[in-house]
């Protein structure tokens, strides 16, 4: 018997990238896929990302897994190479990367390279992360311009630092810093990560970079994907392993953190944080078993959370399927429950949990 399973629904991806292009019908997408396509298995998604223009990771090497899972549509590094001695590897691969560095600006002027490489310049517009200062950016520009190993049609990207927040003027301000200083140049220019795509179309631009929305997840502060008519890919569920009683004033699970104020009765489930389950899960964060809610009780162990059931009138039993998250129970609110956000829920499976692919 197979326990801890994320289920993943390849339709409700197809849907979702669908979704993208009704929220932004004027613009390519790249389907940011890093992290192990944010918990979900890079090359599975990839291949069923056909809809999608491009594909963007953070590390060479989640590029190289796309290559070598034989995904050949165009691959944008997000932070760009980190060492001269990456270029051959970006041109023999065709990987596009992100500029962002007067040290990767030197390594490009100085390579020896047989061709040119497919360049984005990241401004750095509010993020104060990564990206180059509004004032340098006309330089760089011409000197990228000016360099053999760039090709010439330099694309113009910068990224949010608040769009998850409708009413925070921070997005609006980036966006017009960012056409202020493009202005006049042609290439493509990309801003919006999705909650860009979702609540911002003043910063769609030629290309969107979706990666949460994708998965189903809402960006936005307070909502859950079904708010913007998007389908939760992934499904983690266990089973039921014990159902055992407790007493009044019995303390439950590790430092006894839950003390049980009533007898009752409750289902152990194989699932803990070394599924990638948070361990910061507050008692009574829901899971969903036989279409009914209930709270988690005490602390969550590494392969186990003890589940109040109250009486059992509900008959629960062990082997009965447990929902820890899916389109039945939001991971945003999840997320919430352990005070944290879906995107590090979805990322921090671990192994141990099987993979099951649905078409
Ligand atoms: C991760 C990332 C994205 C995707 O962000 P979502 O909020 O998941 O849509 C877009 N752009 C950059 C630069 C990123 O690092």
């Amino acid at each position: 018997m197979r326990l801890a399973i994320a289920e993943i629904n390849l339709q409700a991806l197809a849907h979702n990238l669908a979704q993208v292009r009704q929220f932004a019908p004027n613009s390519k997408v790249m389907a940011v896929l890093k992290a192990n396509a944010y918990g979900h298995g890079l090359v599975k998604i990839a291949q069923h990302l056909n809809d999608a223009d491009a594909f963007a990771v953070a590390r060479i090497d989640e590029a190289l897994a796309l290559r070598a899972g034989g995904l050949t549509k165009p691959i944008v590094l997000l932070e760009g190479f980190f060492h001269q001695d990456d270029l051959p590897i970006l041109l023999a691969n065709n990987f596009q990367a992100i500029i962002h560095d007067e040290n990767q600006l030197i390594a490009l002027e100085q390579a020896q390279l047989d061709a040119p490489i497919s360049c984005w310049l990241k401004i750095n517009t509010g993020m104060h992360r990564l990206g180059i200062a509004a004032t340098q950016f006309e330089d760089f520009y011409q000197r990228l311009l000016a360099t053999e190993n760039v090709k010439n049609n330099i694309n113009l990207m910068t990224h949010f630092s608040c769009a998850d927040d409708i009413s925070d003027s921070k997005t609006a301000q980036q966006i017009v810093l960012f056409d202020s200083l493009v202005i006049g140049k042609q290439q493509a220019h990309c801003l919006a990560n999705s909650a860009g795509i979702i609540a911002w179309p003043a910063g769609h631009g030629d290309w969107v970079r979706p990666g949460l929305m994708l998965y189903g997840v809402s960006p936005m502060l307070n909502c859950t994907g079904e708010q913007h008519n998007l389908k939760p890919v992934m499904r983690l569920t266990t089973k039921v392993i014990a159902i055992r009683d407790v007493e009044a004033g019995q303390c439950v699970g590790y430092g006894g953190r839950w003390q049980s104020t009533k007898a009752t009765k409750l289902a152990v489930v194989a699932m803990g944080y070394g599924d990638g389950y948070p361990r910061h899960a507050k008692h009574g964060t829901p899971v969903v078993i036989g279409n009914k809610r209930y709270g988690i009780a005490g602390n969550v162990s590494m392969d186990m959370i003890s589940v109040d059931i109250g009486d059992n009138s509900d008959n629960i039993k062990v082997g009965d399927d447990v929902v820890m998250w899916g389109s039945e129970l939001p991971v945003e609110e999840i997320a919430q429950c352990a005070t944290t956000i879906p995107y590090e829920l979805l990322c921090n499976i671990t192994p141990r949990v099987s993979y099951e692919y649905l078409e």
